[in-house]
């Protein structure tokens, strides 16, 4: 599973839509609420969760949502390589994530030093360098077990 077991929804999300100066509706709420609820989520999937909270919601509005709330900052995306972009609210921080090749399944990896760029360029090519985005990849935990094949 790409969500951690105790996803908890921030209490307060209204309030942060409230001062990003966005104007706040009930699908823009319900969309960063799909969000909190499973980061790194594609839009789909965020349209499916934010419409078993509203009953209705066009995939437009959803695209629409996304994008206003990814460009006040309240929801990064992330799009690795050969699959849909995701989101998440765990926004202003330069932490890294984990792939799984086989499933997709995304978990969040702590920047490792805490600070942009956590990684030093072999080569800056006389850039200002502000950031470092990794993306590791491989085989989770519940892919591993079931790859294995029966004997
Ligand atoms: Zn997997
Ligand atoms: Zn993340």
């Amino acid at each position: 599973m790409a969500d951690p077991p105790t996803a908890r929804v921030d209490g307060d999300l209204a309030g942060r839509l409230r001062t990003s100066g966005l104007r706040v509706t009930a699908s823009r709420l319900a969309v960063l609420e799909a969000v909190a609820e499973h980061p790194h989520s594609d839009a789909e999937r965020i349209a499916g969760a934010a419409r078993r909270r509203l009953g209705s919601l066009s995939t437009q509005a959803v695209y629409n949502n996304l994008h206003a709330l990814n460009g006040a900052g309240l929801l990064r995306r992330i799009e690795p390589s050969g699959g849909p972009a995701r989101y998440e609210t765990r926004v202003g921080d330069n932490h890294h994530h984990v792939v799984c090749r086989t499933c997709a399944a995304t978990a969040d990896v702590d920047c490792a030093r805490n600070l942009a760029p956590c990684l030093d360029a072999s080569d800056t090519h006389g850039f200002a360098i502000d950031e470092a985005e990794v993306t590791y990849w491989g085989i989770c935990p519940s892919c591993q077990t079931t790859s294995i094949p029966p004997d």
